[in-house]
């Protein structure tokens, strides 16, 4: 038997319309806030990932699906390496959303100099090649949004409240959710400041991971979430973002703030969180589920330089992205089931010798919009009926031979079992109403 790729999911049942559920409730809770849907491809060239999310990241150095074609995996096998691929040869599965759709916006000119903001999200697979592991997968699935054009602190804080009232939406308790914030400076205090945590890890190397002393190279921020616990202790004593903050990224800082405290909104602000991906400016954000122990369940910021990394005009930016499998985990310990039953329908059932006369009235009643069962097995009167009860019928039209003959049909209401007989001609009209 064909087995499905570890760390993937076949997404059907209750758990598909979960997944339609996040995407109902995000359309409706993005829509007030002005965002429109996009939906970008899920491959995209290296360079786009490695523009926008930063070479020297984990998600872009290791996590990421490369995608050739048979006959160039042949001629890349001949020759035992990439070299002399042009860039549109080099392919990736999207490991996130943003970089794609910072890519599309670029392309197609969305934010035109001077014009109004974009305002977009999206929903879709995206694939790291992780260990997997409860809540990490190499299949996942977003949903995010970005706001490419917006550089006022306000637009930081409406993002904010967005996720954390989508999250409210979705079901999960307020006080179960940890909104932790942090500023990260941007080009102008960001490299003196990298350039401290640089040398304080090479002034503690003996007491960091091997891991960390590359990344004291790399990307010495990332050291702050480095796996091994030790590493972190030493990390406490750090210098921290945003005692580093030049006067324009303290004054941003602060202003969100006060936005956030305006709204309500209540935070933690944690001076090491830095998140992964290199792209973040300023402000960054995540959510975690108090004692889920699923990890995150969604985080952005802002992304101020990205546009132009894409190859854009310089155009201000931020976003966030949420992920299903995590929070529908998170909001299952909270007895929250997403993904409720099927919609209620109506069950056309029938003696086997007027079986004909059903298909009319199936179409008739699905034109009408309604939704509409019936037996294509060959079951008897009875199993039928079990079977309009299993899906969860509101109402059975039946037809028999005498109802057939008389023109009329029988309309069951399946709990109360009371029936009526109504003419053929009207009886859609007569369905529908019952059911409003
Ligand atoms: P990131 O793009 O890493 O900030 O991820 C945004 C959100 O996507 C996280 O908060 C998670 O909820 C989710 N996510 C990221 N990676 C995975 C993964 N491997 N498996 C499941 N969910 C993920």
């Amino acid at each position: 038997m064909a087995q499905r790729v570890q760390g993937t999911e076949d997404l059907y049942g209750g758990y598909m319309r979960a997944w339609q559920h996040m995407c109902d409730v995000a359309r409706e809770v993005f829509g007030t806030y002005g965002f429109n849907m996009i939906e970008t491809p899920a491959i995209e060239q290296v360079a786009t990932f490695v523009h926008g999310i930063g070479e020297s990241t984990d998600v872009v150095r290791k996590e990421m699906f490369r995608v050739f074609s048979g006959a160039l995996v042949e001629s890349l096998l001949a020759k035992g390496s990439e070299q002399g691929l042009k860039a549109k040869q080099r392919l990736a599965l999207r490991p996130e959303g943003t970089a794609g759709v910072v890519r599309a916006a670029v392309q197609n000119n969305f934010v035109p100099q001077g014009g109004a903001p974009a305002k977009l999200w999206y929903a879709g697979p995206m694939f790291r090649g992780e260990r997997p592991q409860k809540g990490r997968l190499r299949q996942f699935h977003q949903v995010g949004v970005e706001w490419l054009g917006a550089s006022d602190p306000a637009s930081d804080a409406e993002c904010i409240v967005m996720l954390m009232t989508f999250f409210g939406r979705l079901g999960f308790a307020s006080e179960s959710l940890r909104l932790t914030i942090n500023s990260m400076g941007d080009n102008q205090c960001r490299p003196a400041y990298r350039n401290k945590v640089r040398a304080f890890i090479l002034d503690h190397k003996d007491q960091m991971c091997d891991d960390c002393l590359e990344r004291a190279e790399l990307n010495p921020l990332r050291a702050f979430d480095c796996k091994n616990a030790h590493c972190r202790e030493v990390m406490a004593d750090a210098p921290l973002a945003p005692d580093h903050l030049c006067d324009e990224c303290a004054s941003h800082y602060a202003q969100v703030k006060r936005y956030l405290d305006e709204a309500g909104i209540a935070y933690v602000e944690d001076p090491t969180l830095v998140r992964g991906l290199d792209y973040y400016t300023r402000t960054v954000f995540e959510v975690e589920v108090e004692g889920a122990g699923v990890g995150a369940i969604g985080g952005g910021g802002r992304y101020d330089g990205l546009m132009e990394l894409e190859g854009g005009k310089p155009t201000p930016g931020l976003g966030f992205a949420v992920g299903f499998e995590r929070i529908a985990l998170a909001l299952e310990q909270q007895g929250v089931n997403m993904g409720a039953s099927e919609p209620s329908c109506v069950y056309v059932a029938c003696t086997p010798d007027v079986r004909p006369a059903v298909f009319g009235c199936v179409l008739a009643l699905r034109k009408a919009g309604v939704r509409t069962e019936s037996d294509c097995q060959g079951r008897s009167l009875k199993s039928q009926f079990k079977q309009a009860d299993k899906l969860g019928a509101r109402l059975c039209v039946v037809l028999g031979t005498d109802e057939v003959a008389a023109g009329v049909v029988t309309i069951r209401n399946m709990q109360t079992h009371e029936q009526v007989q109504v003419p053929m001609t009207d009886f859609t009209s007569v369905v529908c109403e019952k059911l409003t």
